[in-house]
């Protein structure tokens, strides 16, 4: 994927500040991070989501997050943690190649989801429900 910035740092056609690299991931530094010592995790093969990712690449998605959560919370003294997933333009995926943000939190850190939660309609919640189980795999 010769026009992917994400692919482009795997191959190290682009410098960015590594930090874990496997047979693969690779994670560097967000370089506009939310907080210092947010990072990126991201597999070495280009998907686009979440959903191309397959079990390895996943498993070591999250394995690579949870290391790196270790460490950039000791460094920066962040008492939280956010991992984060974004999917699609309209989930606020700005770069297609899919990556796994970890954001060291702490409080008042000014970091805000806005989040707008609605309530279920009568018999709205059960219908989803099952709706959702009739396609779980
Ligand atoms: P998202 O909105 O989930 O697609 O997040 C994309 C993230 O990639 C943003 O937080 C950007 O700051 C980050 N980003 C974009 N280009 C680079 C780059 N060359 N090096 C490091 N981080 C980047
Ligand atoms: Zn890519």
């Amino acid at each position: 994927m010769v026009d992917c910035v994400f692919c482009r740092i795997v191959a190290g056609e682009i410098p960015a500040a590594k930090l874990i690299e496997t047979e693969t991931v690779v994670s560097f530094l967000d370089i506009a991070p939310v907080n210092p010592g947010h990072c990126l995790v991201v597999p070495k093969r280009h998907a686009a989501t979440l959903l191309d990712l397959n079990d390895e690449e996943l498993t070591d998605c999250v394995l690579a997050a949870r290391r790196l959560a270790r460490a950039v919370m000791e460094v920066t003294g962040s008492p939280g943690l956010n991992l984060l997933q974004n999917n699609d333009r309209c989930a606020g995926q700005v770069v297609p190649h899919v990556h796994f943000h970890v954001i060291p939190r702490s409080p008042d850190d000014g970091f805000n989801f806005g989040w707008r939660q609605r309530r279920y309609d009568e018999g709205e919640l059960e219908g989803m429900r099952n709706a959702i189980s009739a396609l779980l795999t």
